[in-house]
């Protein structure tokens, strides 16, 4: 398969998935200038990027720090207009990596996490922007304050008692530009309740911070329940590249 046919592959994978992303803001009365779709590349190469980049795309997604970086030297965007995005579960360790490459950073689901990726940030002379993962598993939604570990069935992230002391944390680190929420949809959940869960907790936040407006929910399998409880971002990664291998 030549490069022009992956080019017209992904050429019709966007436009439905756009498709998709219109139909659904239609559906919930929302403007669709006010979703963004992020590309969630992992395990695709650099040329895809470039053709999704001259496809219009801005915004592409990587979850691996290693994978990430050698992708973003890989890829040819003179005039930086891509906008890559950190998803991933993050390591204290690779936070002076990651800093490097990634203007946004989703998952920021700890304290030490907030701090080492702060650290890095001014280290590196750069601002990074900062989401607090939220866990929606049901179970997470009774763990106490600082109580330890992922619920089952949840798929990374803060639990919602912690959400508002991290949130507090991103706005006062230094290096870090607050925007908001993200959440992955439990397993074996239904999405829509769980991401209802996350815009009460968004909007509860953006009460106090009103610059903190984004929420990145909703993927290939969910991001029309996404659209429809108010997700500014959705992070789309097989329904624009095809199936990952089994390693995605
Ligand atoms: C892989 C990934 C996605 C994209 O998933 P698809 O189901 O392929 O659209 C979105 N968010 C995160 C955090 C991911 O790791």
């Amino acid at each position: 398969m030549g490069s022009v046919s992956r080019r017209e592959e992904l050429a019709a994978n966007l436009a439905a998935v756009r498709a998709r992303i219109v139909a659904a803001c239609e559906a919930a009365g929302r403007d669709p200038a006010g979703v963004t779709l992020v590309a969630v590349t992992k395990s695709w190469p650099a040329a895809d990027v470039e053709h999704l980049a001259a496809l219009d795309v801005r915004d592409v997604a990587e979850n691996k720090d290693q994978e990430g970086a050698a992708k973003v030297a890989a890829c040819d965007d003179p005039d930086g207009r891509l906008r890559w995005h950190f998803v991933g579960q993050l390591q204290t360790n690779k936070c002076r990596s990651v800093v490097t490459w990634a203007r946004v950073v989703h998952s920021l689901d700890r304290r030490r996490v907030v701090d080492a990726l702060s650290t890095a940030a001014v280290g590196a002379g750069r601002t990074v922007g900062a989401l607090v993962q939220v866990d929606l598993a049901p179970a997470a939604a009774s763990r106490a304050p600082g109580g330890a570990g992922p619920a089952p069935g949840g798929r990374g992230g803060a639990a919602p008692a912690d959400v508002p002391a991290l949130a507090a944390a991103v706005a006062d680190a230094p290096g870090l530009r607050r925007l908001g929420r993200m959440a992955v949809a439990p397993r074996g959940a239904p999405p829509a309740p769980a991401f209802a869960r996350l815009a009460e907790l968004a909007a509860a936040v953006r009460a106090e911070h009103p610059a903190a407006l984004w929420v990145s929910a909703g993927m290939t399998g969910d991001l029309e329940e996404a659209v429809q409880t108010g997700a500014t971002h959705v992070r789309v990664g097989s329904a624009l590249l095809g199936a990952r291998p089994s390693t995605g």
